[in-house]
């Protein structure tokens, strides 16, 4: 965790409360399933990132993708209360690895109560009363981790609303050794224009 910080040169926690709030960008996922807890928990970037209240601001989804709404939030951080760095971060054994667009479609459409995974599938305990309405939602599923930063960083480079001298870096936390992987081709990508 040392070696990061040094790598990001965390400026001083009153010189980040001022001036460059950082933003770490993270998944978060809630309990439900009978699955192992390791990707339910729902996990502090800040404490991984050795962060205090204050020092960034955190925007959370399932997956930490860039979907619509969190370069919305993303924009607004920068344009109207001054963050200067922008940090992309998923993790491994994130839930979001564990289904697809079609999965959760057809679960929905049979029944809205909680489903159950046995390490493999998913299943509805309970049938019947559900909407088709999740058919018809990109939920950004993650099929490998590494290439879903470097596609979410790209994304937000290529924004038309993200100014070009934003830099933006792309990380996976592991969970189990509590490190903070650099995805390379992510930070690459992510260089200010
Ligand atoms: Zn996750």
């Amino acid at each position: 965790m040392s070696r990061l910080l040094t790598k990001l040169s965390l400026p001083t926690k009153s010189t980040l409360r001022v001036s460059a709030p950082r933003r770490i960008w993270r998944c978060r996922r809630r309990g439900g399933s009978q699955y192992s807890p390791a990707w339910m928990r729902v996990l502090n970037p800040a404490k991984f990132a050795g962060l205090a209240e204050g020092d960034a601001h955190v925007i959370r989804n399932a997956g930490g993708r860039a979907s619509d709404d969190a370069i919305r939030s993303l924009v607004i951080s920068h344009k109207l209360l001054g963050t200067r760095e922008w940090f992309v971060i998923h993790h491994t054994n994130c839930g979001m690895e564990l289904f697809t667009d079609d999965v959760i479609g057809d679960l929905l459409a049979d029944n809205l109560e909680t489903a159950k995974f046995d390490g493999k599938t998913w299943s509805n305990p309970k049938h019947g009363h559900g909407a088709s309405a999740g058919q018809f939602i990109k939920w950004h599923t993650i099929k490998d981790q590494p290439s879903s930063v470097v596609h979410d960083v790209r994304r937000i480079r290529e924004h038309p609303l993200v100014s070009k001298n934003i830099p933006l870096y792309g990380y996976i936390y592991d969970v189990h050794s509590g490190n903070l992987v650099e995805v390379t081709e992510a930070t690459q990508a992510g260089k200010p224009r």
